[in-house]
């Protein structure tokens, strides 16, 4: 590992060689990445490689998600309606959600944690994926769409997805946003059930459909992955 000071910010990275013709850079978290290089590659080399993508490095760095420590998690947010987080050791794992007391019994059988992502995921993306359907029906009602069948996926690249099929997919953790980014993205993908493509049309459109849409897509941009919890 090394340390180096990209505009004032501290970040590390490592520099792994290998077979291969170009260097290539790779962000870890937000303040560190991973530099794959040819064997013979001076460090001279590496350093100038890494002051070239600076800008990308420091921009980019800013999106990567901190990945949180789901022992020390107290609340979870689920659009706009803010869960407390109680974690109880049984031996039987299960989850119960009571949106009467705004409360999420964790009942963990082993604290580290993948476990307890294992078995918060296995709750809550079959309730995303409710919720989704949910939200996307009465859309539907609403601007008259007809969509054919929805799927929920956990790629932190994209929040969502419109297939030629007129099938939806989204990123399961949309759930965790504020409701109004969350039918936003639903918005978006609905829209182009009618226009394909990123055209001034579809964004005119959508417009319609979302008054905030331009704040609403620059939040997406910045502040979402930030909401997702795992
Ligand atoms: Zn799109």
């Amino acid at each position: 590992m090394a340390t180096i000071y990209l505009n004032n910010k501290k970040f590390v990275y490592s520099v792994v060689k290998k077979p291969i013709y170009s260097l290539r850079l790779k962000l870890k978290n937000a303040n560190s990445f991973v530099i794959s290089c040819p064997r013979l590659t001076p460090s001279f080399v590496i350093n100038q490689f890494i002051k070239k993508n600076q800008d990308w490095i420091i921009s980019h760095s800013k999106k990567v998600p901190i990945k949180k420590n789901l022992k020390n998690l107290k609340k979870i947010s689920i659009l706009d309606q803010t869960f407390e987080l109680i974690y109880v050791h049984t031996q039987r794992d299960s989850i119960i959600v009571s949106t009467q007391e705004n409360k999420i019994y964790a009942n963990i059988s082993k604290n580290t944690n993948k476990h307890i992502r294992l078995i918060l995921e296995k709750k809550l993306r079959p309730l995303a994926l409710k919720l989704i359907r949910q939200e996307l029906d009465s859309l539907s009602l609403k601007y008259n769409f007809s969509f054919n069948n929805v799927n929920v996926r956990n790629q932190s690249s994209r929040f969502g997805s419109c297939s030629s099929r007129g099938n939806l997919n989204f990123n399961w953790q949309i759930i965790f946003f504020p409701v109004d980014k969350f039918r936003h993205i639903l918005l978006h993908e609905l829209n182009h059930l009618k226009i394909k493509n990123h055209s001034s049309v579809f964004w005119n459109q959508l417009a319609i459909y979302d008054p905030n849409c331009k704040s609403n897509n620059l939040w997406l941009k910045k502040e979402g992955t930030k909401y997702f919890l795992f």
